[in-house]
């Protein structure tokens, strides 16, 4: 009857008031994050997004010129740390500045890394010097962050961990073999460390970005089809995507690092977060 509709007409209203209010408001007001790699691209664009949702921000790269521009930019909110991640002492230092800076660390996000060699593409040819490069820091960089956040997320019980794979880390084939074999082995380090952080308290993702228009992206197809103007490399990549309508823009990854890093994923944890317009499902339909 009337009455009852009235009623449950208020309860949807309620329930979607919630809703919105979580949606809609700032979702990391009072949270401190570090973000590494954050003088540029991925990085650049989660923190700026981290901050309007009312997060301090550590911006931690190893570019000493871009970085300090980027904090400047980004506004009080944000501060630079020199931090190369392939150096623990560094790493151990940039958390440590977040927690004296803001008294703890609640958002740890290993977003540094490098394609490293495009040429030459053959496993036989390959230098596996520059494959230890790749790997010294988009693995051992992000096993570092891991570590120096939970030394300092554990006793307080609560964190949230990101780190950036790529759909190079889904299949072969997507980018050189020691990036694609550095990418893949994120979700795995993701989870092995989730079944022990979870006992804490404490949240481990990573997220598994296509081909966005970043520095990175630009330079490396830059390499591939030499001759190309800026806008021709630009089209390439937003070509990539198979959402019809929609284009891979980085915010659309930052997006995705502010749900997991907030409080409304708190029941996600061990999981890859696959940003790519449908690249790979619609590939994998005809594989
Ligand atoms: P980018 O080159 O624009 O930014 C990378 C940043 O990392 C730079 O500021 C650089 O100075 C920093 N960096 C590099 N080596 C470092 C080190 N040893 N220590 C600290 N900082 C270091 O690249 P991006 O596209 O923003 O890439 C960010 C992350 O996203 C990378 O892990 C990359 O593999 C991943 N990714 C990017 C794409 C893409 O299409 N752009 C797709 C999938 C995954």
């Amino acid at each position: 009857d009337f009455k009852l509709f009235t009623s449950f007409n208020n309860d949807v209203l309620k329930k979607h008031t919630r809703l919105y209010a979580t949606v809609g408001g700032r979702r990391l007001e009072g949270k401190v994050a570090l973000i590494t790699g954050s003088a540029s691209g991925l990085g650049k664009a989660t923190a700026h997004e981290f901050i309007q949702h009312g997060a301090q921000v550590i911006i931690a790269d190893k570019d000493t010129l871009l970085g300090p521009q980027v904090a400047t930019e980004l506004g009080p909110s944000a501060h630079f740390v020199e931090c190369d991640v392939t150096n623990e002492a560094q790493v151990a230092e940039a958390v440590n500045v977040a927690v004296t800076r803001h008294g703890k660390l609640d958002i740890m996000y290993n977003n540094a890394g490098i394609t490293g060699p495009i040429f030459p593409p053959s496993i036989a040819e390959l230098d596996l010097d520059e494959f230890d490069r790749v790997m010294r820091i988009n693995v051992r960089g992000t096993i570092a962050g891991i570590k120096h956040a939970a030394r300092v997320m554990i006793p307080t019980g609560s964190g949230s961990i990101l780190c950036t794979s790529s759909i190079s880390g889904l299949m072969g084939g997507l980018g050189p073999h020691p990036y694609s074999i550095s990418k893949h082995t994120i979700p795995g380090i993701v989870k092995s460390v989730a079944s022990e952080l979870c006992k804490t308290g404490i949240r481990i993702n990573c997220i598994s970005p296509g081909p966005i228009p970043t520095p990175m992206t630009l330079a490396q197809i830059g390499m591939i089809f030499p001759g190309l103007t800026q806008e021709q490399v630009s089209g390439i990549v937003n070509g990539f995507g198979e959402l019809e309508g929609a284009k891979c823009e980085e915010i659309d990854v930052a997006r995705a690092a502010l749900y997991l890093a907030s409080d409304d994923a708190k029941f996600v944890t061990g999981q890859n977060l696959i940003v790519d317009g449908g690249f790979t499902s619609y590939k994998n339909l005809r594989f």
